[in-house]
């Protein structure tokens, strides 16, 4: 059995996911909110900045989502934007 940390609460847990079951409806409610941004927002609304004051997630829970397989695309978009007006 493996121990994992939560990157949420930071408790140990043990199963192969990054948060633990307390955490995972959390997770779950903030993945749907940034789903909804991006299906409300065009890509020039695509900035960390943005996301983060209109769904209240946290930088660091929004960097682990990006790193996710489902927001890839989106993450690819968010750099884009960011290089284009710097
Ligand atoms: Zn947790």
């Amino acid at each position: 059995m493996n121990f994992n940390k939560c990157s949420r609460c930071g408790c140990f847990f043990m199963n192969s996911s990054s948060v633990c079951p307390n955490c995972a409806p959390k997770d779950e409610l903030e993945m749907n909110r940034l789903k909804n941004f991006i299906e409300e927002n065009s890509s020039e609304n695509y900035t960390i900045d943005a996301i983060i004051s209109s769904t209240g997630i946290s930088a660091k829970n929004l960097n682990r989502f990006l790193e996710q397989k489902q927001f890839a695309n989106f993450a690819t978009q968010i750099q884009n934007e960011n290089m284009t007006r710097t």
